[in-house]
């Protein structure tokens, strides 16, 4: 019998796992895609709103207006479905939104999905088959814009809801204290409001850096402030460097660190994202969702409890599109039967074992689904394992010749173009005038 899939979003982790799924008639119904807004493209859709939705619900992107892609296309893309050759190498976001427009399109996926439909609850329910298996169906609950509630059966569910929506926003003692406005990155959309302000960035990972590089360009006075050891690339001027921000006074300045003190307009968290799967109970799936870890999860993919309920693109640091498109042809192959998993206890071990050996590297707790280089190998064993065709080795040259040039130019690297020549080599074609 054809299984039937519920996929939660019809973002680039969706839209994978449905174009992937139409593509396996003989094995998968056509899959239902719920999606909460009224487009494709989840993060990519640039939205001017900040807050809520006119039904109330939190906007979902995190998008800001000037946003250039961090990752060059040739990287970017799902590998088997390439950008526009014309394009820069580094896009603006309107352009990645084209792309899953376009990717949706070719795969006559948007048909499947179910647009302003939110899922408000997966549930499991177990049963004992005649010949005394258990068998996992999933009844999902979902919402339309009239507010209809529909309850359906599947086989299995895709989580594939995102996870840069619900700011993390750390404690700070003393902030009822701070007499600015307090914002978080995912409601920043552009710099000009701040020009001519003294704003403290809190944290300096990509979008601390990005935005502090925004505001010094329009005149804005920032401060950059994070526990890292003090970055040795060039910032521009207009942006200086402090240690993190650990309390308020009780005046309204702001203590650092290292103990100086000092006042600001605005103190602006770029300080990540939680996960947040309401529609999900951690407990009855047997998994910890907190702040910054979603486990057990057998190859950051599947609780052992329930293989069939995936949870795609969790992990971070990672070249997003081809990692989504290797996790859910894994998935696929699970559910297909072509992939036996281990039993429920020796994934349970394999996933203690990993977060262990992490442990013993020095990864802090919050930090343990950071894939970074570890994303190669990863990739490598599930495509292995389930049999498609590996990652070519040039997105892993080119996405850590970009991390150098991140490094060196943080301001300028998007300035360069390259071209992919084979499945092992690039070149660097030219620079574009833009950044
Ligand atoms: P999302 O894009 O967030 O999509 C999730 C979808 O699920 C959304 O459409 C949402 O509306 C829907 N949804 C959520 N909950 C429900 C529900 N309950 N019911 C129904 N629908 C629901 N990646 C790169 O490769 N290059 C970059 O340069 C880059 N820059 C980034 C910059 C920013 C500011 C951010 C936030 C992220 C960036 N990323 C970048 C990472 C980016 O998030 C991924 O590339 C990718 O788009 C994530 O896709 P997703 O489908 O997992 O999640």
């Amino acid at each position: 019998m054809l299984k039937r899939v519920a996929v939660v979003g019809a973002g680039a982790a969706g839209l994978c796992a449905a174009r992937h799924i139409l593509s396996r008639p003989n094995s998968f119904a056509p899959p239902v895609v719920f999606e909460l807004t009224d487009k494709v493209g989840g993060t990519w859709c640039y939205d001017e709103r900040v807050g809520t939705y006119d039904n109330g619900r939190p906007v979902h992107s995190s998008m800001y207006r000037d946003l250039r892609t961090n990752l060059p296309k040739e990287v970017m893309m799902f590998p088997d479905f390439p950008f526009d050759p014309q394009l820069s190498s580094f896009l603006p976001h309107q352009e990645v939104q084209k792309y899953l427009e376009s990717y949706c399109q070719s795969h006559h996926i948007r048909p499947h999905i179910r647009f302003s439909t939110v899922v408000e609850n997966v549930k499991p329910v177990v049963m004992t088959t005649e010949d005394e298996e258990e068998r996992t169906t999933w009844e999902v609950t979902s919402s339309d814009s009239s507010g209809c509630q529909k309850t359906e059966t599947f086989d299995s569910v895709f989580v594939c809801s995102g996870h840069y929506s619900d700011p993390h926003i750390p404690d700070i003692p003393g902030m009822e204290n701070f007499k600015g406005q307090v914002l978080h990155s995912h409601s920043y959309r552009y710099a000009e409001p701040f020009s001519g302000q003294s704003v403290v960035v809190l944290g300096a990972k990509a979008s601390g850096l990005d935005i502090s590089i925004e505001l010094a360009k329009v005149g804005a006075k920032v401060t950059l402030s994070h526990r890292r050891p003090r970055l040795t690339l060039p910032l521009p001027s207009g942006i200086q460097q402090s240690s993190a921000v650990v309390a308020v006074e009780d005046d309204g300045r702001l203590r650092f660190q290292d103990g100086s003190v000092s006042e600001a307009d605005i103190l602006m968290f770029c300080t990540g994202y939680n996960f947040r799967y309401p529609f999900l109970d951690g407990d009855q799936l047997g998994l910890k969702i907190q702040n910054n870890v979603v486990s057990p999860l057998y190859r950051f993919l599947l609780p052992p409890t329930f293989p069939s309920l995936f949870f795609i693109g969790i992990c971070k640091i990672i070249c997003p599109f081809p990692n989504f498109n290797c996790q859910v042809q894994f998935a696929l192959a699970v559910l297909d039967g072509s992939v036996t998993l281990p039993s429920q206890a020796k994934m349970a071990d394999e996933v203690r074992q990993e977060l262990q050996e992490k442990v013993a590297r020095g990864v802090e707790q919050r930090h343990l689904l950071i894939m970074d280089q570890d994303q190669w190998e990863y990739c490598q064993t599930l495509a292995h394992t389930a049999g498609f065709p590996l990652l070519p080795p040039v997105v892993r040259s080119l996405y850590e010749e970009v991390a150098q040039q991140r490094q060196i130019h943080p301001q300028n690297y998007r300035r360069l173009n390259y071209r992919v020549i084979s499945e092992t080599e690039w070149e660097l074609v030219n620079r574009s005038a833009d950044s």
